[in-house]
């Protein structure tokens, strides 16, 4: 029996949990979750400073056209102890200097003109002109980032401006991914008759990266108990292991029967999806393993599916499911219905709307398609026609690319 696409999914998420959080330095946590929440240990900023290069004053004391004395510089890393604004005077100061005592103002440079140590005032001086105050941004105490919260370079920055050198992240999982098939050479070995490159490990590889995950490359695996048993045995020790092909119908599809006996818990088998309908999913010590079909299309598409989400949830991840935007198909797609389709799409602006349009051959050889696509629309399970000017769900897999 196959699950449905919804119910898997659901499966997969209830069944992971965020990993334990770790100390990460700050250069390697853009993308990372952030387990705690982070609250201003001080006032920012610390001290009232300067917006401007230019002069602290009274502003009282400014009328246009009026004459001050210069008396005192502060410079950025300078300090203001001991140093007053008197009645009449100004101090230079220089952008992110602390204030002296006595102002209540900051004229900037392009508004006066110096001359002879006297300054001339050319523009209007208002209480609190280019003064930043303690505590204006931040005060002490204040949660500034969330628990939960993705790292973006804001975010960063804020860490950094707190003296922090590493923040507390939920780890990276260890992706094992293993690829079986007696049919398989690694790239730039030697290739003869009937053999073909393993590709899926650098696309899955690939997709791992870029959402947060580490990648831990098994090689390849025969079609053959003790090759499988043996490799599928090492990913089981990392945080997650996906395996590609091996999975269908075939006299040589052994990687269930493997798993079974290595005591993985199986939770599914078959979804009814398409591309992608032989998916495997299963537990050990709670560690999710998922086996996804061996064409490099169905492995990508249900990688995006189901793993993606498992991994992102992982990671502390709170969203997990990108949102579907609606686009108007503009050709008619047929189906059969019972299973939902994955149909790689071409998105593209029409005015305030989105139209999308099949990117070519949807069989699951043709690679070729994918690339072309900019989205994936999901057909709903029951559909059995999608008429030409209807609208679709559609997974946006390149938005900048939407023109
Ligand atoms: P299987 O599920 O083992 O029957 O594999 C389905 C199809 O995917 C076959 O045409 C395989 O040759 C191909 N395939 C399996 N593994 C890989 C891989 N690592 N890279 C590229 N193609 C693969
Ligand atoms: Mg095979």
């Amino acid at each position: 029996m196959a699950l449905s696409f919804e119910a898997a999914r659901t499966m997969i998420l209830e069944s992971v949990i965020p990993l334990p959080p770790e100390a990460v330095p700050l250069l390697d946590v853009v993308g990372m979750v952030i387990a705690e929440d982070i609250r201003a240990p001080w006032d920012m900023p610390l001290w009232n400073n300067s917006a401007m290069d230019g002069f602290a004053v009274r502003a009282e004391d400014c009328v246009a056209g009026q004459t001050l004395t210069v008396d005192g510089y502060i410079p950025a890393g300078g300090s203001a102890s001991g140093i007053t604004v008197k009645p009449g005077g100004a101090v230079k100061i220089m952008t992110g200097a602390p204030a002296p005592a006595g102002c209540d103002a900051i004229v900037p440079i392009e508004e006066t003109v110096e001359k002879n140590g006297k300054l001339i005032l050319t523009g209007q001086v208002r209480p609190g002109d280019h003064l930043r105050i303690r505590g204006e941004d931040v005060s002490k105490g204040e949660l500034v980032i969330a628990a939960g919260t993705a790292l973006r370079p804001a975010e960063i920055n804020m860490l950094a401006s707190f003296g922090y050198r590493t923040a507390p992240v939920f780890r990276r999982p260890k992706v094992a991914i293993l690829s079986t098939g007696d049919e398989l050479v690694e790239p730039g070995e030697d290739i003869g008759t009937g053999q073909i490159f393993n590709s899926n490990d650098y696309s899955i590889a690939a997709a791992v990266k870029q959402l947060g995950g580490e990648p831990v490359l098994l090689g390849i695996a025969r079609d053959d108990r003790q090759s499988l048993t043996e490799k599928i045995a090492a990913g089981l020790e990392e945080d997650v292991l996906i395996t590609t092909a091996g999975v269908s119908m075939g006299d040589h599809d052994l990687v269930c029967d493997v798993l079974e006996a290595l005591q993985v818990e199986r939770r599914f088998w078959k979804v009814d999806i398409k591309p992608g309908r032989p998916t495997a999913f299963g537990l050990k010590n709670g560690k999710p393993v998922f086996s996804l079909p061996g064409n490099p299309v169905s492995s990508m598409i249900t990688f995006e599916q189901f793993v993606r989400p498992a991994l992102l949830k992982m990671m502390g991840h709170q969203r997990v499911i990108e949102p579907l935007v609606r686009a108007v198909m503009q050709e008619t797609i047929k189906k059969k219905p019972g299973r939902v389709q994955f149909l790689r799409v071409r998105v593209a602006k029409d005015g305030q709307r989105l139209v999308a349009s099949s990117s070519g051959d949807q069989n699951t050889g043709i690679l070729r398609t994918l690339l072309r696509a900019n989205g994936i629309a999901v057909l709903p399970a029951d559909l059995e026609q999608l008429a030409s000017g209807e609208e679709v769900d559609v997974q946006l897999i390149a938005a900048v690319d939407i023109v």
